[in-house]
């Protein structure tokens, strides 16, 4: 039995937090853990900056709604839900990912969840634990499953060595240098095809 694990952000959606900063025009939310390596710290900013703005989580939610997923990103993940059960892993959170699942069909999603204040203010982040996605593939290893894993940047590596295969999807080049042993694919055509091959090879 094979289930196939997919990144969300830079796979399916959009870049959620570079998208919200330019969708609102609020430049100081455009820092990623490139800029600010420590997870925390970035997070902590983001709530400051979100409260400076007067910014509640409806607001934020709206702003993502727009956003809408990647062009083709419903087609491919209905396909490949037809060969495969589907498990989406991502560092998002929960209250972020709703509008952009709905417009996905609703598919599993396992990501982190925020702390809302009465007044809809984003009070707090919880992580559901450290290194999800790699904790995830293991999990489902003990169920006796094997795992098919693709997403597109460094957060997702440690799932995609864990799993008995892997893909990277239009991964930025120091990711493609410093993972050789990966696959790419930089169409859903090409993802499509490669968890095809995957499936049989593993
Ligand atoms: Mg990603």
């Amino acid at each position: 039995m094979q289930i196939a694990c997919l990144d969300l952000e830079g796979v399916l959606v959009p870049e959620i937090w570079i998208n919200v900063a330019e969708l609102t025009g609020i430049d100081e939310l455009r820092a990623t853990t490139r800029d600010i390596p420590d997870y925390d710290v970035l997070m902590r900013q983001r709530l400051k900056i979100l409260d400076e703005h007067n910014l509640k989580l409806a607001d934020i939610q709206k702003v993502i709604a727009g956003m809408g997923p990647l062009e083709g990103a419903k087609e491919f993940l209905d396909e490949l839900r037809h060969h495969f059960q589907v498990i989406i892993l991502s560092d998002t959170f929960y209250d972020f990912a709703a509008p952009l699942m709905k417009q996905l069909g609703h598919p599993t999603l396992f990501c982190h969840r925020l702390g809302i204040d009465d007044a809809g203010r984003v009070a707090d982040y919880h992580l559901r634990m450290p290194d999800q996605k790699r904790e995830a593939v293991i999990s489902l290893h003990r169920l006796r499953f094997q795992v098919i894993a693709a997403g597109d940047s460094y957060n997702d590596t440690s799932m995609l060595s864990e799993a008995d295969a892997g893909i990277l999807f239009c991964p930025p080049q120091n990711v493609i240098d410093e993972f050789p042993q990966f696959p790419v694919a930089v169409t859903y055509e090409e993802l499509m095809a490669a968890f095809k091959k995957a499936s049989t090879e593993i």
